[in-house]
Formats: C-alpha cells, structure tokens, sequence
C-alpha cells in the first residue's frame, strides 16, 4: 500500500476525527460510521502564496497534468504522486456570461454566468470527479471499478476505463430510470451494465453491498477522492473571473457530493488565506426529489459545527419508507431521496451560509428551454440550477446586481427525449413523456414547421415564421 502522509483520510465528524491511510479504500468511517474527507497537511506542502500563481501551470500545458482543468490544480488536491494520476483531457469548461439567461432569472445584464461543465470529454461533471476517483483506483491498484448511476456517473466511469484500459468497469442503474443518452455512452465504452429493477436508491444499495463483498473499487461520491477532483470546478470558476468571489453559486443536488465538494473548496481556500471571502451557496432540489429541501428548510437539520441533528434525517427516511414514497422528476441526473453525502452538504451550506430551494418539472423544462435559446444546451437536471436562481431573484434573496454563477451540470445531448417532447408538435408524445409528469405547458417551445415538399410552399412558410 502506498503512504503518503502529507495526505490522509478523515470521518468528517470533529467528535470521532479518525484517519485513515490515502492507501486505504474506504467509503465511511470504521469508527463511527460517518463519511470521509481527504485532508493535507498543509504546512509540509508548496501552497502557492496567491490563487493567480495556478495560473503559471496553462503557461506549461503541453505536459498533460497542466492541460488538465482538474490536475493544474493539483498542488490543491495533493493525494498521488504524477505518475500515478489519471487525466484524459477533463475539465476544459467555460464560464460563459449570459446575459439572455439573465434576464429571464430576473439579474441584470453581465450578472448571471454559466460554468458549462458539458464540455468534458463524457459531457458532464462528473469526469471532474471520476478523474481523482479513478487515480485513487489505479493508485491502489484496482482491476474492476463500481458505481450506481443516474447515468452520467457510468459514462464517465465506462469512459475512463476505455480510454484507459486500466480497469473493468461495472455499472448498476435502475431499469428504464436513465436517459438514452448516457446509456448508450455506458454501452458503447463497454462496460458491464446491471439493470436493476428499481430506482437509484436501490441501486446505491446494492453497489455498496457488492463492491464490499467482491471487493471492487467503488466510484460514487461516498468516495472522497471523488470529491477532491469535483473542487476544481470552483477553482476554475474563480480562475475565470480573474480570482474574484462571485456572491452566489447555484448548484442542482442529486446525491450532493458537488455542492459538497464546493463547500470543501471554499473550507480550504479560505483556511489557506487564498480568499477573503466566500460565495453563498444554494443548492436546487427537483419537487420529486426533495428531501435537502425538506430537511434543510422545512425541519432545520443542520451542521451545527459538526454535532448535526442527524436523527432527523432518520426519521424522514422513515416516513419515505411507510409511504413508500420513490423519487420521481423528470431531471433524472437528481431522481434521489437518499442523497449520501447529506452530512458533509449541511457543512458546506453553514460554511457558504447557504440556501436551498425545489423547483417543479414545468419550471425545469421552461429554464432549459431558456438555457437552451441562450446557446449553451443543457439537461433537465442542469436547469434546476437555473430555475432555482429565478425563484430566489423572485423571492429577493438573491439581488438583481449579485453575480451569480449557475452550473450546467450536463450536456444537451444526454437527454433528447425531454427535449424533443418539449418542442414537439405532437400532443400524444408531449402527454407521453411530460403530461405524465404534470407539466403543463411548453412556453417556450420552438416548434417545427410541417410543410409539403413544394417550393411555394416552403417559401410562404419561412416568409410567415421569419
Ligand atoms: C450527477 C448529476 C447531478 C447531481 O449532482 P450531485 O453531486 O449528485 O448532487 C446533477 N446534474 C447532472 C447532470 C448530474 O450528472
Ligand atoms: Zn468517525
């Protein structure tokens, strides 16, 4: 096993504060159950003096650590030595203001920014993650890698294991639960794909249970070195508006390990003296998967510096199982109930003084749809975070001269189904796939012209429609 003690793993509760090996594989404290943080010590590593220092390593990026946009970062997530790291190329995203965008979230124009994390090589985040993940993996030498996945968790692991051909990658997603997008990635990099007759929680479940018995390396975000490369998106985020803190980031949440990770980035930032202050942060649940919502707002569970109210938590899951209440939205990226990373996101939303809000498939659709006419295509689940900033504008939490930056979490292309339902000029498939769903209306529709293949014809339509 390798040692690497200027990096180790810690249970994220101060009262337990155990710590593990980085050449340990763990996904929860043996201690006391709680989950992990990757920790340094900071004072035996090369901090750089100013976040504007990181800069120097574009300069060199034709080494391909330094043309990554996870590991330029690396003297700030420093578990592997370099010749272990594992990059194919992820996080070479944009921040794109959008002032279109804008001023349908209610911001005035030049507040509002898209960090478009569509733009990695498997078209979502998660390669951020998957990409520090899958070191670990390689670090300790792993031959087959697990997750269960709402679909873009198995793109990005298949797609690591192909391109690298350094492990087997096995999938677990709940039966027809996970766009056709993501699933034919899954398919077509080749990884072993278990369908599971039940929905995301249930997968989760039982991955954990497989890979502690079969011994495979585990890949969700309960693993924390997941986490250390999802970082970076903040860091890239700062990085692009020349290292200042925006006031706000608006993040979807599924599982929470991105808003988990972010909290984590501005922990360290801050501890480092690298900034001054931090952004808020609020993190948009979908209306059929709304249990940080619930919890957070409706029954005050929080961190309370490391002593949460956990038994809340326990007592909802409850209720969910009583009433056999399942998740269910048509941002199949956030269809979860049973997020695993609650603990460590109620610490990052008292860290960023966060909020968190829901918002219901008609207004998911509507904010994509914006999203879309915008430029910068994304998914459902991607819209949310969108959708989201327009509710606290409404609201006036967030001010119409805050700057804001919203994350695309996922690509156009994931999810064709809901989009082209959404455009479409066919009742019965609109009913099919979004009626079903309550939603209503499709206000901002761009539907297609039907005409005869007649040349008059034709140009009487475009001289109408244009
Ligand atoms: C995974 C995923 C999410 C949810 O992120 P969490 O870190 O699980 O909260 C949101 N959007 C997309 C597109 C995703 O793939
Ligand atoms: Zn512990």
């Amino acid at each position: 096993m390798p040692s690497n003690d200027v990096a180790f793993q810690r249970c994220i509760s101060p009262a337990c504060g155990a710590t593990y090996d980085v050449g340990q594989v763990l996904v929860s404290c043996p201690e006391c159950g709680n989950l992990l943080d990757v920790a340094y010590d900071w004072d035996r590593l090369p901090i750089p003096k100013q976040l504007s220092e990181l800069e120097e390593k574009w300069r060199l990026r034709s080494e391909p650590l330094n043309f990554s946009g996870v590991w330029r970062f690396r003297d700030l997530l420093p578990f592997a030595p370099d010749e272990k790291i594992v990059s194919v190329g992820e996080g070479q995203t944009i921040l794109q203001q959008a002032n279109f965008v804008a001023e349908y979230a209610g911001l005035r124009p030049g507040k509002l920014f898209l960090q478009y994390e569509g733009m990695n090589p498997s078209g979502s985040f998660k390669d951020n993650g998957m990409s520090a993940a899958f070191t670990h993996a390689h670090l300790i030498g792993a031959k087959r890698a697990a997750c269960a996945s709402t679909g873009n968790t198995s793109a990005s692991l298949a797609m690591y294991c192909s391109v690298t051909q350094l492990m087997k990658a096995i999938i677990f997603v709940g039966s027809g639960k996970i766009a056709y997008g993501k699933l034919s990635q899954a398919l077509e990099y080749g990884a072993l794909t278990v369908q599971i007759a039940g929905d995301f929680d249930d997968a989760m479940a039982r991955v954990k249970e497989v890979s502690s018995k079969l011994g495979v390396y585990l890949v969700n975000s309960v693993n924390p070195f997941r986490l250390e490369g999802q970082k970076t998106i903040m860091f890239r985020v700062l990085e692009a508006l020349r290292w200042e803190v925006p006031d706000w980031i608006v993040v979807p949440g599924g599982n929470l390990g991105n808003s988990s990770a972010f909290g984590k980035a501005f922990i360290e930032l801050k501890e480092l003296g690298l900034i001054d202050r931090v952004p808020r942060l609020a993190i948009i649940n979908a209306s059929g998967a709304d249990t940080l919502y619930e919890l957070y707002e409706k029954r005050n569970l929080r961190w309370r510096q490391g002593d949460p109210n956990a038994e809340l938590a326990c007592y909802y899951y409850d209720e969910l199982d009583e009433q056999q209440r399942k998740a269910s939205t048509i941002a199949s990226a956030i269809e979860i109930n049973r997020p695993v990373n609650l603990n460590k996101c109620i610490r990052a939303l008292e860290f960023c003084d966060g909020v968190v809000r829901k918002v219901n498939d008609q207004q998911i659709l509507d904010a994509k749809a914006r999203v879309g006419a915008g430029g910068i295509g994304c998914e459902p689940a991607s819209a949310a975070s969108v959708a989201g900033a327009k509710i606290l504008c409404e609201e006036g939490i967030i001010g119409a001269d805050e700057r804001v930056v919203c994350i695309l979490t996922g690509h156009q292309l994931k999810d064709p189904t809901a989009t082209v339902a959404y455009h479409t000029t066919d009742q019965a498939q609109f009913n099919e796939v979004l009626g079903s769903r309550g939603v209503q209306r499709a206000s901002f529709a761009n539907r297609a012209v039907a005409v005869q293949n007649d040349l008059d014809e034709i140009i009487r339509a475009i001289q109408l429609y244009s």
